[in-house]
């Protein structure tokens, strides 16, 4: 009989996604239950509850319209419920969200036989000062953690085009685990003994997407975009050991660091909304409201809490490309700014 069982918290655009490849791979393991939870944030959506949607159309016609999710998975609006005998969590809110979702479910988890895998892509200003997901989540529950993180277009692993993506591990076992429950012959997986790491260039690529989306709100060029995409994968590397002296520099050549710039700076959401920043001069909140229709802009809020963090390290000098994206985004500095003072060399950087 089965002595897992699975619970998403999340059920936006990637948590949907996700949803999919779980449920068919569910079934690969005898020792894991059928049907899975998700817990849906709750909503109307045209008059009728978004979790009733899903559990008869079973489709998230808000996050991922045209996508059928199996019938195995159940959507649950009470979070409390959810994670009901559940052993295997799997985080997927935008990152803003998670500390209040772990407080909420911290006394109702059997944290003996419990781990969780982080497939959020952000930092946090948690109790214990700037954080990523995977050290908030072992503050208040004190369990396993794995991530996954990569070049993930969730509409396109949706449509089932081929990808690779990254799990960043502490416990191998749980690696073994995740990549079986994870894995599809589109949806190519390796593993790094590196948590943090991994986690760090998910959160840090969605800065410099919104500087790839300045120069394309500019209408600068593809040497432009290389540029931004190369000096911020060398202050992605350079913060990274702030966070953690563990992180190593090989995962940046994973699809979680390089792979992940590259297709956030030409396809994200992120890039979306800084090209319309520039092009639009409206604020990022009233953007995200306009042309996200209930998704969730990471990179904004990262940026804030990025800045926030190099203030406190004292480094500002360091980071000029981080600087410039949230003095551009909060305090109304030109966007042409962008390009001044960043450091070209790798030496002198
Ligand atoms: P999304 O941006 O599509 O959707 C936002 C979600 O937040 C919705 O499910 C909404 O119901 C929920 N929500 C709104 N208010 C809430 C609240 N107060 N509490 C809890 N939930 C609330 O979400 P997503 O794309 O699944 O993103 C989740 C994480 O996955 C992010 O960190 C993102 O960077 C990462 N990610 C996204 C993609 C992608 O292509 N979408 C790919 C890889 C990683
Ligand atoms: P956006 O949130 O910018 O759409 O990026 C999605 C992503 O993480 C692709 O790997």
């Amino acid at each position: 009989s089965a002595t897992d069982k699975i619970c998403i918290l999340g059920s936006g655009n990637w948590g949907t996604t996700a949803s999919r490849i779980l449920a068919e791979n569910v079934h690969k393991i005898p020792t894991i239950d059928k049907t899975i939870n998700m817990y849906v944030y709750e909503e109307m959506v045209d008059g009728k509850k978004l979790t009733e949607i899903i559990n008869t159309r079973h489709e998230n016609v808000k996050y991922l319209p045209g996508h059928k999710i199996p019938d195995n998975v159940v959507a649950i609006p009470d979070i409390v419920e959810a994670v009901k005998g559940a052993t295997l969590l799997i985080i997927v809110t935008p990152h803003q969200f998670v500390e209040g979702m772990l407080k909420k479910i911290k006394d109702h988890i059997d944290t003996s036989r419990t781990r969780a895998i982080s497939l959020i892509k952000g930092i946090t200003i948690g109790k214990e000062g700037t954080a990523t997901i995977s050290m908030l989540t072992k503050e208040y529950l004190g369990i396993d953690v794995t991530v996954l993180s990569g070049a993930n277009i969730a509409n396109e692993i949706a449509a089932g085009q081929f990808c690779e993506s990254t799990i960043g591990y502490e416990c191998k076992q749980s690696a073994h685990l995740w990549k079986q429950l994870f894995e599809t012959p589109t949806f190519r997986l390796s593993c790094v003994d590196d948590v943090i790491g991994v986690e760090m260039c998910g959160a840090l690529k969605n800065v410099i997407a919104l500087a790839a989306g300045f120069v394309d709100g500019l209408r600068m060029g593809n040497n432009t975009k290389a540029a931004i995409i190369r000096i911020g994968l060398v202050e992605m590397r350079k913060i990274a050991p702030y966070f953690s002296s563990t992180i190593k520099h090989e995962t940046f050549l994973e699809s979680c660091g390089v792979g992940d710039l590259i297709t956030t700076c030409y396809g994200g959401r992120n890039r979306r909304l800084g090209e319309a920043f520039v092009a639009t001069g409206k604020s990022m909140e009233t953007l995200e409201k306009e042309m996200l229709n209930g998704q969730k802009l990471q990179g904004y809020s990262t940026a804030g809490e990025l800045y926030q963090f190099i203030k406190e390290k004292n480094i500002v000098e360091e980071f000029p490309l981080f600087v410039k994206v949230y003095q551009i985004c909060y305090e109304g500095a030109d966007v042409n700014a962008l390009f001044s003072g960043l450091n070209v060399s790798l030496q002198n950087s």
